[in-house]
């Protein structure tokens, strides 16, 4: 099966543009998987915001969102979003979608336009663990600062640095080595989803 990669964009951090009032959530999911460089991607920006502003009903959207990319032949999605949030928007994510494709949840810490950002290296690391198809037994998961986390482990630890994501009961599922996942530890037992009827 060729790959078909997916980047549904969300906002956050990872997207910003300088404006007036500060970065603001202004990047296209197309403009982020563009600077992929990889042939075979799609991209559809389901919400362009903070994630402060990302609840059970965004995360229900989001759900649908990536099943339709399932439906269309997608074999990993890729999901920008902020980091505020991010670990949420994660955990529901493996409660809603019956995920038989790699997902990943990645952001950023720092935007675009500062000195050391990390989007790029994180959508980029999210990428490649988004193309191993053995992640999927994983569950969605969380990429940043090269690190794999479990939805179900991983929490923001630190307010502005690069390495904020820990999972404190395990540490991280695996790690991107040289544009590769090297996953260290094996997929957990999968949960029940919640039911979705009446979505
Ligand atoms: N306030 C941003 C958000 O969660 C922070 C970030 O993306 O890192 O959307």
């Amino acid at each position: 099966m060729s790959e078909q990669l997916t980047v549904l964009g969300t906002g956050g951090t990872i997207s910003t543009l300088p404006g007036a009032d500060g970065a603001i959530p202004r990047m296209t999911a197309d403009e982020l998987a563009s600077s992929l460089g990889v042939d075979r991607i799609r991209s559809k920006d389901v919400f362009t915001r903070s994630s402060r502003e990302i609840g059970p009903a965004e995360a229900w959207i989001l759900a649908s969102a990536i099943e339709d990319e399932i439906r269309g032949g997608a074999t990993g999605v890729i999901v920008t979003h902020g980091t505020d949030t991010i670990e949420e928007t994660a955990y529901a994510l493996a409660l809603l979608v019956d995920a038989r494709i790699p997902i990943v949840l990645t952001g950023a810490m720092r935007s675009p336009h500062m000195p050391g950002a990390d989007g790029s290296a994180n959508l980029r690391a999210a990428a490649c663990t988004a193309s191993c198809a053995e992640v999927a037994d994983y569950g969605p998961v969380v990429v940043l600062h090269d690190e794999i986390h479990l939805a179900s482990l991983v929490t923001k630890t630190h307010g502005v640095s690069v390495a904020a994501f820990t999972s404190p009961a395990a540490g991280p599922v695996g790690r991107i080595v040289e544009n590769e996942p090297l996953l260290l530890l094996g997929p957990p037992r999968r949960k029940a989803l919640l039911s979705r009827r009446g979505g």
